[in-house]
């Protein structure tokens, strides 16, 4: 009798991560990348920069017209952003799982908003850190942060 296939390895994937000004201000960029290469993902590019208006509205397009967009954009563009490409195999869905749930005051201990936000007057927008929520949008995110990459 013949075995079936062996499933196929899930392919080796890039997400973009970055600690919002909140979290620069803090100090949690070592935390952020530690907690990273602790869980053993691989860092392939890192980069401080206060983003300007252009870059921080086209990251979050999606965004446009709702209520917390303006705020959103200004809170961004506020201090530096430590942005940072990380590779592995589901290293997307394994960030949004570190990073926990949009507001920090509801996300669950154990994740980075969970255990290190709060609501500091702003609601959900300080909450410390982004990730890309798909293959697509990580696909995008890294060429308008990284073109070289
Ligand atoms: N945000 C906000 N108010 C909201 C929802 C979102 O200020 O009601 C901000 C917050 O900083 C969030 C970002 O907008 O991280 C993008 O929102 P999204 O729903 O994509 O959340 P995420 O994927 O970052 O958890």
């Amino acid at each position: 009798a013949t075995s079936a296939a062996a499933p196929a390895a899930p392919a080796v994937e890039r997400t973009l991560v970055l600690v919002k000004p909140d979290g620069v201000r803090r100090g949690l960029v070592g935390e952020v990348l530690r907690r990273l290469e602790a869980k053993g993902y691989t860092l392939v590019a890192l980069d401080l920069r206060v983003p300007d208006a252009e870059l921080l509205r086209a990251h979050y397009a999606e965004h446009e017209g709702k209520p917390f967009f303006g705020p959103l954009v200004e809170f961004m563009g506020s201090g530096p952003v430590a942005a940072v490409v990380v590779e592995g195999q589901r290293v997307i869905e394994a960030f949004r799982a570190m990073a926990g749930a949009t507001d920090p005051t509801a996300a669950a201990p154990g994740t980075i908003r969970g255990d290190l936000g709060r609501d500091w007057g702003t609601a959900a927008t300080q909450n410390i850190v982004h990730g890309s929520d798909s293959p697509a949008s990580a696909q995008r995110e890294i060429a308008l942060w990284f073109p070289h990459l």
